[in-house]
């Protein structure tokens, strides 16, 4: 491995922290690896993942997957697409699910999502009740009990998601991704008519991304969304 991991030293600049403005963050991959936020992508950062992808096959995998527009060609048509990471940054919760049949994608999100939506509009509507007394506080308790089910099914998605996808980008245990995704769908998938794409296939979590131009599974993954044009 390059740059032996020097705990709290930037391993692009090789200086400690310098400010609270200019923190060391973790690289991703080696928890021990940190670099400043002003040096995430410097050359020198560049160089060091360079040396550090040649250096090992599980990091060059989990680097890949985890860039945004990352290119890809297509082994239908060979025409190449960017795909990102599903669900990160600004998108993070948005597991918007991939058609089984075409490259479409929901435009809903899942199904937690609306029950989500049903209790944050309920929430909403008894906010002004907290400027009114402690008698209208209680009155929110029955609300935000509604809520729990549906917040506690959401954090439990997510983290099964989350879950799949470390053993996904690290490539621990592959062949149990597919059933163990097919488990989640089962029960997350969007129901009914939210599920339907017009080509009559399905949303589901567990279809992968496929050629915008040619159907095909652009890449064997089930955290992707492939990027529009
Ligand atoms: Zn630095
Ligand atoms: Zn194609
Ligand atoms: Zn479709």
């Amino acid at each position: 491995m390059p740059s032996p991991a020097r705990p709290h030293r930037c391993a692009a600049c090789d200086e400690p922290q310098r400010s609270d403005r200019d923190p060391l963050v973790e690289e991703g991959f080696h928890h021990d690896v940190v670099f400043h936020l002003s040096c995430f992508n410097s050359p020198a950062a560049q160089a060091w993942r360079a040396r550090a992808m040649a250096a090992d096959p599980a990091y060059r995998r989990f680097t890949e997957l985890t860039t945004e527009e990352l290119p890809v060609t297509c082994p239908g048509c060979g025409e190449v697409h960017a795909v990102s990471p599903k669900a990160v940054g600004m998108a993070a919760g948005s597991w918007n699910p991939n058609c089984t049949r075409c490259h479409r994608q929901s435009p809903e999100a899942l199904s937690w999502v609306h029950r989500a939506q049903d209790v944050a509009s309920a929430l909403f509507d008894t906010i002004p009740k907290l400027f009114l007394g402690p008698d209208d506080l209680a009155a929110l308790r029955p609300e935000l009990e509604r809520a729990r089910p549906a917040m506690e099914q959401h954090s439990k998605l997510i983290e099964a998601l989350e879950g799949l996808r470390g053993d996904y980008l690290r490539g621990r245990n592959l062949e149990a991704i597919p059933r163990r995704m097919a488990e989640l769908a089962a029960r997350h998938d969007p129901p009914g008519e939210a599920g339907d794409c017009p080509c009559g296939g399905r949303y589901s979590l567990s279809a992968p991304s496929r050629c915008p131009g040619c159907g095909e599974v652009l890449l064997d993954s089930l955290f992707h969304d492939v990027c529009p044009p």
